[in-house]
């Protein structure tokens, strides 16, 4: 099989990469390292099925012929991260609007029906402490001018509504993902996301740094969950034109999560809150609790998760420690 890979140099793109080459299929990425980094897919550079570009989607030339040459496309490039998305609010919408939509036009050219697995966000469903579960089918209630934060849910869902379009009126086989928290391997600290930044600061006895009092909550997955969570879908044919949420059910409040990265680590780092203003700047809004409905993601795909939080946490606490030692 083909697989064509946008943002593949990222977290859950460069998981893909490995996950597609041990299967024996051949691998394109296209990334512009904006969040991604090379040593994601450093190990797979030389290998004779694997082809990166380093280059903008938004302009990139040789597009047309990487959708037509796709069996799959996994479209995963996005302005992501919320420190980068307050700082670019314009990037954002800019990036994962075009970058969508230009993807899409390119893959309603090609000759062949290729399925696209479009990667939206449980950030679409803003703040709604008083519905949960989350689940696919409620009204999406966001409010552009509140704060900037929004504009990364607002561009996801442009790009569903493109998506369900190209469904709609030329037939595309397109199924829109939407994640809640996946973890895991070659993710980064560096844009506000919470795992990599507790296991970091444990193993280096540094501070462990809670935003607000801690007791947001969240439901974290496995990116290897994730990845084989995505090839189950890819291979059933009901997954066409759907938006599902990815995601587990277990859920940990923030503060609970530092103290497990901290117990699993056996850090003596002390945990400390820090004030929302101080960690991201006046008149953030935060979501206090993220719960996806997963009865859609459980219809079509038999796959359970196979790893745990304490699990992922050891995986991630050995392979930082390997990491910093190596340094
Ligand atoms: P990531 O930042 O590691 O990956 C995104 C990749 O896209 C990066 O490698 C980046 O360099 C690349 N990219 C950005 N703009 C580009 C452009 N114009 N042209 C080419 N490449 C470009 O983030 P991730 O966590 O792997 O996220 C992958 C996708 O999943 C994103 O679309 C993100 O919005 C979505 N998502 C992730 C999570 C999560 O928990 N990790 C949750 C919700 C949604």
């Amino acid at each position: 099989m083909h697989v064509l890979i946008t943002g593949g140099a990222g977290f859950i793109g460069s998981n893909l990469v490995a996950f597609h080459l041990d299967k024996g299929d051949k691998v394109h990425v296209v990334d512009d390292l904006s969040t991604g980094r090379i040593e994601n897919i450093a190990p797979y550079l030389d290998h004779p099925e694997f082809t990166f570009d380093e280059a903008d989607l938004l302009v990139w030339e040789d597009l047309d012929n990487a959708t037509n040459w796709a069996d799959r496309i996994y479209h995963m490039a996005a302005v992501v991260g919320v420190f980068r998305v307050l700082k670019e609010p314009i990037s954002v919408l800019e990036t994962n609007i075009t970058g969508c939509e230009r993807l899409l036009r390119s893959l309603h050219k090609s000759h062949w029906n290729t399925k696209l697995i479009i990667a939206s966000t449980s950030e679409v469903y803003g703040n709604r402490p008083d519905d949960l579960p989350l689940h696919e089918e409620m009204p999406l209630l966001i409010n552009p001018g509140h704060n900037s934060r929004w504009n990364y849910s607002i561009s996801k869902i442009a790009d569903e509504a493109f998506a369900l379009s190209y469904v709609r009126e030329y037939g595309l086989d397109v199924t829109v993902v939407r994640f809640f928290n996946v973890i895991g391997r070659n993710q980064t600290g560096k844009y506000g996301m919470v795992v990599p930044r507790f296991v970091k600061q444990a193993l280096r006895g540094e501070e462990i740094t809670v935003y607000g009092e801690g007791n947001q909550v969240r439901a974290f997955m496995d990116v290897r969950d994730c990845v084989n969570i995505l090839q189950a879908l890819c291979e059933d044919k009901r997954s066409k034109g759907e938006v599902v949420n990815v995601g587990t059910s277990r859920e940990i409040t923030i503060l609970e999560l530092a103290k497990l990265v901290k117990t699993h680590a056996e850090s003596k780092a002390e945990i400390v809150f820090v004030p929302y203003d101080e960690a991201y700047g006046a008149d953030f809004e935060e979501i206090y609790h993220r719960k996806p409905d997963l009865t859609k993601l459980h219809k079509l795909s038999s796959y359970t998760s196979r790893w745990s939080l304490e699990e992922t946490i050891d995986y991630l606490i050995e392979y930082q420690a390997k990491r910093i030692k190596e340094k």
